[in-house]
């Protein structure tokens, strides 16, 4: 079958090559790939800014159809609609396992990076780590429930967004899109911030919902963050970009006490004022991809309409034209790029 394939370390590490088809274990479930969105992270690990283990096929942001089920698997049959968590791997035993932080175990492997993941036709994965899909959510939409539920995580989960909450988002590409959109749907008033070359996607995240937008780079943003927060400044910031500029920018738009959320990945250290943020006592989450918690929570979210996925998806491709898609996602060219790896489908 074909397979996105991150080969060896460097730059030309990734090839789409043939590999045979996985073979479903007892407690395993073989699906076939509908959809697979292209991540940031696919790019950090392309450029061994993290983590992999090659060689592994690529791809954790996947939609598909349960093809063939192992011998003990009760909960699944051909033909069922399906996603899953991306860490499918880890002890069982420590502390961070027993408290459901899966991705946090040290024997963690996630597909896509530690083990074969879904730029392919087939993929396998234990039968416990999959969600059915709700019958109201499509294929397409459920390939991006991967990045709703690190959002989830991140909103829900560790930051926490009360009802009345000013929240300030870094950042309007999908993520940021979709942490506006959990942040409204936690009763906050949404301003996202983006750059001049972002006209487009403010204009999407206001549609969205958002409360207001500002151009970081265009207007004084201090003083439209003290008018639209009462002089205060936001009671949350999430940083989306994962820009240094930009997580400089949400301590600065905090209000004292306010809450910073990490959201995006920088690939790389980066300096901000951390005296400032002890000044103001600004408190710090991060969150580190889902749970099966947050995974439960997305779909929920998305069978009862509280995220509109449709506007995020803006390209189609076969798997094929990988190359095109990772450029798209690497010169910011609209938001999620879909790879389709059925021939029949394209
Ligand atoms: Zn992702
Ligand atoms: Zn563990």
């Amino acid at each position: 079958m074909k397979a996105l394939v991150k080969q060896c370390r460097g730059a030309d590490g990734v090839a789409l090559t043939q590999v045979p088809e996985p073979i479903p274990q007892k407690n395993e479930i073989k699906i076939k790939v509908y959809a697979i969105g292209i991540c940031g992270t696919d790019i950090h690990i392309m450029r061994d800014e993290f983590d992999s283990n090659p060689p592994v096929t690529m791809g954790h942001e996947y939609s598909g159809i349960v093809y063939e089920v192992g011998e003990d698997v009760k909960d699944f049959k051909p033909g069922d609609r399906v996603v899953s968590l991306t860490t499918v791997i880890s002890c069982g035993q420590c502390n961070y396992c027993h408290a459901g932080l899966f991705m946090l175990c040290e024997s963690r492997l996630a597909i896509g990076c530690g083990i074969n993941g879904a730029f392919a036709e087939y993929l396998v994965i234990p039968a416990d780590k999959a969600f059915k899909i709700p019958d109201e959510v499509s294929l397409e939409e459920a390939a991006l429930c991967e990045p709703l539920a690190c959002v989830v995580r991140s909103v829900i989960e560790r930051a926490t967004v009360k009802a009345g909450d000013y929240v300030y988002v870094s950042g309007p590409g999908t993520i940021g899109q979709l942490t506006m959109q959990a942040a409204i749907a936690s009763g906050g008033k949404v301003v996202v911030g983006g750059t001049s070359i972002d006209g487009e996607r403010l204009a999407l995240a206001s549609k969205l919902g958002a409360f207001e937008t500002m151009l970081v780079n265009k207007e004084d943003i201090f003083i439209r963050t003290k008018e639209i927060t009462n002089g205060y400044g936001f009671d949350v910031a999430f940083e989306c970009a994962g820009v240094a500029q930009s997580a400089d920018t949400c301590i600065r738009l905090l209000k004292k006490t306010g809450l910073y959320a990490q959201v995006g990945l920088y690939g790389e250290k980066i300096m901000f004022d951390h005296d400032l943020a002890l000044k103001k006592e600004i408190t710090m989450t991060n969150s580190f991809t889902s749970t099966r918690t947050s995974w439960e929570r997305a779909l929920r979210m998305l069978k009862y309409g509280q995220i509109n996925m449709k506007p995020l998806i803006s390209a189609r491709l076969p798997i094929e034209e990988w190359k095109k898609g990772f450029d798209m996602v690497i010169n910011k060219t609209g938001y999620k790029i879909l790879l389709l790896p059925d021939d029949e489908r394209q």
